[in-house]
């Protein structure tokens, strides 16, 4: 029999290596980027066009390339990082695999223009395909510039694999981010369609931060710094009442290496612990500095995964280094010895004389009975301030004798808590003489609204004619809140309520792209937007369900929701918008609710489209026949 076995061509192999690291635009830009630093640009640009899937092009000012190296770079393997295995573990640079130029090569147009500082001429060349389609001497800058056209134009499969502009876009964004989050001391531009997206003079890491995020982000950073042997951290972490909903603002760089690690993260995550409201997010901008031949870059072809030698030892460092920068920031203002005593006075109090505290002594005091009205608590009257906390100026110790009781302020504490929740909960229902449940007639509806009890917080039982309905407070809520800004949004006449102060809020300018796109969806729920800014938005108006300070959590809710993109067809965004905002202000599990309220819920339920489940596909109540409770009672 014939032997079949062949080697393939070098652009096939080319093409197969491609898809390995050019799996999209953000991936040519990554390579290119990485490239320019890697030549000691102090200088670098990003031009693209239609979220890179037209034109990607990266201008350096670094070393520039000879006419030998002009025409190698396009080859396999061919790199002027590494010369042998060894120096794998002493890696100074991001390239090594020397790649990536020929895997870009060969499924795009690439046009390459280079010349070193002390040569009078420099390189362009044109490549197609892997095939070299012109070759000339050129007068050019010193640096380098490459143009990427038509990706995957031979490749028509993962062409049409490509996302929306806007998805495409952000995951250019995250790429961008990740290197000039990494190299401050670069200047770095960045063009998207001809307007520039950022523009970034060299700085300190902090200034980087602050000019990639948004511009409130610099108050919110506690800075990191733990110098040990085997690690050199640096950057900065949140405060922990900063934390956002999602993981967007998340980094670890080591080496300058933008990285994930799950290990990491949550050696992070142990270091906030307790300080987190559940489920929300710090974020976090770790520089970590290793011996390079302590870690292996090596295991994945886009080298965002690493593996460290003793990466118990760095969990245990970092997660102590982060916890001292929390707590350091949390109790300085109480340990600031050197601050001057007389600035804590209250301004109203700066121009009285200084009265002397008069003691008096209560001459009955035993302390051997058991009146519990005689018994001194002290605490009350403790602190320093507590001199001026009786404010009536007559020099007595009002705190002396004062009787405490902790049990009522004990209970005052919740007092706020449940007319908070009663308030805030947005039970309004007009439709209520449109019930349509297939579950229940008539008649047993009319019987639902008639008692109500809530238990646990969590449950509304009510009788129904056949027995009872246990509802889900929270899933019933979500139901009805869901199909009301459905209803809205497709018959478009959602009422909203007018602001009296416009509200500001800031975002980061990948959370501003999102916030772009859902617009026209969220003004049909009843959001009224001024004209937009690059760093924040502008609310004048929104929608009546919502009370103005819930906006916030909802959008940023919103956002996180459609943190891994948004639905192509805008039926499924505005659901996912619909599913979002009722998730976020349906009532929750732990909400006392008053019979009226538990009424409206139950009413609301049945009035709805499909009450039997919530948006999220759990059901909504369940119900149990008098058959059954007997039953029970007959065992
Ligand atoms: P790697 O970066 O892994 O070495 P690449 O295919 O990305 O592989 O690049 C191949 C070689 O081309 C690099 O090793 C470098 O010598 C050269 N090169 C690439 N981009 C630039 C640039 N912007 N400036 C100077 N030299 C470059
Ligand atoms: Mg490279």
């Amino acid at each position: 029999m014939s032997s079949i076995i062949q080697l393939l061509p070098d652009h096939v192999a080319n093409q197969i290596a491609a898809g390995e690291v050019v799996q999209r635009p953000a991936s040519v830009v990554k390579e290119l980027l990485e490239n320019a630093v890697d030549a000691k640009a102090t200088d670098i640009k990003l031009i693209i066009k239609d979220a890179g899937k037209s034109l990607v092009q990266v201008i350096d000012n670094g070393s520039g390339m000879s006419v030998t190296d002009a025409r190698l770079c396009f080859e396999r393997h061919a790199t002027s990082k590494i010369r042998q295995a060894e120096d794998l573990f002493s890696l100074c640079t991001k390239g090594f695999r020397g790649e990536a130029l020929a895997s870009i090569a060969a499924i795009a147009h690439m046009e390459m223009k280079t010349k070193q500082d002390q040569e009078e001429l420099g390189t362009h060349i044109i490549i197609e395909g892997s095939k070299f389609v012109s070759q000339e001497v050129a007068v050019l800058p010193k640096g380098t510039s490459f143009a990427v056209k038509n990706l995957f134009f031979n490749i028509p499969a993962r062409r049409n694999f490509l996302k929306s502009d806007t998805v495409e876009f952000r995951h250019v964004m995250d790429e961008f981010q990740r290197v000039a989050l990494a190299h401050p001391n670069i200047h770095f531009t960045f063009y998207h369609n001809g307007s520039e997206m950022y523009n970034l003079p060299a700085a300190g890491y902090r200034q980087r931060i602050v000019g990639i995020m948004s511009g409130k982000t610099n108050e919110k950073l506690v800075p990191v710094n733990e110098d040990t042997e085997i690690i050199n951290i640096q950057g900065f972490v949140s405060k922990p009442e900063f934390a956002k909903k999602n993981r967007g603002e998340q980094f670890f760089f080591v080496n300058d290496r933008f990285i994930k690690s799950g290990y990491l993260h949550h050696a992070v995550m142990a270091a906030y612990d307790g300080l987190l409201k559940d489920g929300s997010q710090p974020s976090y901008f770790l520089y970590l500095q290793v011996p390079p031949n302590t870690i292996d870059i090596n295991i994945h072809p886009t080298k965002t995964e690493i593996k460290f030698d003793d990466e118990q030892a760095l969990y245990a460092i970092l997660r102590a280094s982060i916890k001292h920068s929390l707590g350091q920031f949390n109790v300085s203002p109480v340990l600031d010895f050197d601050r001057d005593a007389n600035l804590d006075t209250p301004y109203h109090y700066k121009d009285l004389e200084g009265e002397t505290p008069t003691i008096q002594v209560d001459g009955t005091f035993n302390p051997f009975t058991d009146d519990k009205t005689n018994q001194h608590y002290s605490k009350s009257g403790s602190g320093s301030g507590s001199v001026y906390s009786s404010g009536s100026g007559s020099g007595s110790y009002s705190g002396y004798n004062k009787r405490v009781e902790p049990t009522a302020t004990w209970e005052s504490l919740y007092v706020g808590l449940e007319t908070d929740t009663i308030e805030s909960s947005p039970f309004t229902f007009e439709n209520e003489e449109e019930v349509t449940s297939s579950l229940f007639n008539d008649n047993e509806i009319e019987q639902a609204s008639q008692g109500t009890y809530q238990i646990h917080k969590k449950y509304i039982v009510s009788p129904i004619k056949s027995g009872m309905v246990i509802v889900d407070q929270q899933r019933a809520h979500q139901r009805i809140l869901y199909e009301q800004f459905l209803l809205n949004m497709t018959v478009n006449q959602a009422s909203s309520q007018q602001l009296l102060f416009p509200l500001n809020l800031f975002y980061s300018s990948d959370e501003m792209i999102l916030i772009e796109e859902l617009k026209p969806s969220l003004e049909t729920t009843g959001f009224v937007f001024e004209d937009a800014q690059t760093d924040h938005i502008v609310i004048s108006g929104i929608p009546v369900n919502i009370t103005e300070s819930e906006v916030s959590m909802v959008i940023e809710q919103l956002l996180s929701d459609l943190q891994d993109g948004i639905p192509a067809s805008s039926y499924s965004q505005n659901d996912t918008i619909a599913k979002s905002m009722a998730k976020s202000l349906a009532v929750k599990t732990g909400s006392y609710l008053t019979e009226k309220e538990q009424d409206n819920l139950v009413n609301g339920l049945f009035a709805c489209k499909d009450p039997n489940i919530s948006p999220f596909q759990k059901p909504t109540f369940i119900t149990m026949r008098v058959e059954d409770i007997d039953k029970k009672f007959a065992l």
